[in-house]
């Protein structure tokens, strides 16, 4: 759950984001517009050379016509797996208060994607 979620039932006094400590965090600042998340999507957009939107990502990846359907499925893969590591890297941020660099997130995403395609198949 992200914290405005939490803030929403009790659970937690305050929904500021842990990795930015600027805004508050529901789903959309976490994955996409957190300044972090937002360098990482920039080097995921530079690492696949594709020119996709930020706002509205995800929609993006399922509506996006490509002409090899292996690629689409890697692309989208790896748009999972990215969104997978800054779901951990916020959750160790909170217990670790440490935040990797993007590049260090990205250079993980191809192996989730491997599995993630492994899995899904
Ligand atoms: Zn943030």
């Amino acid at each position: 759950m992200t914290k405005d979620r939490l803030l929403k039932f009790g659970i937690i006094a305050d929904s500021v984001c842990d990795i930015c400590l600027a805004h508050q965090e529901d789903h959309h600042h976490l994955l996409y517009s957190c300044p972090f998340s937002a360098q990482c999507w920039d080097l995921f957009k530079t690492w696949l050379n594709i020119n996709m939107p930020l706002a509205g990502v995800l929609e993006w990846g399922l509506k996006w016509r490509c002409r090899s359907l292996l690629k689409k499925q890697v692309v989208l893969a790896a748009m999972a797996a990215l969104v997978y590591h800054i779901w951990i890297v916020r959750n160790k941020c909170r217990i670790e208060f440490q935040i990797p660099r993007p590049c260090r997130v990205l250079a993980d995403v191809p192996a989730t994607a491997r599995l993630h395609r492994m899995f899904k198949t």
